[in-house]
């Protein structure tokens, strides 16, 4: 059987893991911290949450969020047309931060999960992009910032309340299931199984 050696990250001890089950946990014999956690049913879970993601992800941004009325003007915003609005205003950074941190990232984790996921699943040919696919993940992973825009939206909904006539969206509500499922990608998604899985065939 295959071992692989591991370094507690509390107390650099060293040790040997074989693979162990899913579902299981891997503890340093010397200050018990957890060293390795199988999750269960890692790839199955992370094909259905990413592609789950990806179908929420043309309403979620495209879909109006809210629309406001006051008197008798009425207006409706998407993500995305948001997204413009400041650009045309001249806000450009934050209109790029919006894009980077709210669009382009969460939809780059979501695809490069489900593609990885997916063509481990099936026993596709792993070749050398799998890895530049799950180092790219790396790099972005703590580049989405949904929750962040999301509090934003529940703060001017709040602030709007009493100003304004507002309605809720279908795109509200798939803009909080994207978010939600992108948050539960990091709960599913075994990054070190899919290393061995790309390395070990
Ligand atoms: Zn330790």
């Amino acid at each position: 059987m295959q071992q692989t050696v591991f370094a507690c990250n509390e107390c650099d001890y060293l040790i040997q893991i074989e693979d162990i089950p899913s579902g299981h946990v891997a503890s340093c014999p010397r200050c018990h911290h957890h060293i390795l956690h199988r999750k269960v049913n890692s790839i199955n879970r992370t094909v259905a949450i990413s592609a789950s993601g990806l179908l929420l992800f043309l309403p979620a941004t495209f879909y109006p969020l809210m629309s406001m009325k006051i008197l008798s003007l009425e207006s409706s915003a998407s993500l995305f047309s948001g997204m413009i609005a400041l650009w045309q205003s001249e806000l450009f950074l934050v209109a790029s931060l919006v894009f980077i941190f709210c669009i382009f990232t969460p939809f780059i984790k979501l695809m490069a999960a489900f593609i990885i996921c997916l063509g481990l699943k099936l026993n596709y040919q792993k070749d050398s992009w799998y890895k530049q696919l799950l180092l790219f993940y790396h790099k972005v992973d703590s580049w989405e910032m949904l929750e962040v825009f999301m509090v934003g939206i529940l703060v001017s909904i709040f602030k709007l309340n009493g100003m304004a006539d507002l309605s809720l969206n279908i795109g509200l509500l798939c803009f909080a299931a994207l978010m939600l499922c992108v948050i539960a990608l990091k709960v599913t998604l075994d990054k070190p199984l899919i290393w061995d899985k790309i390395d070990n065939g």
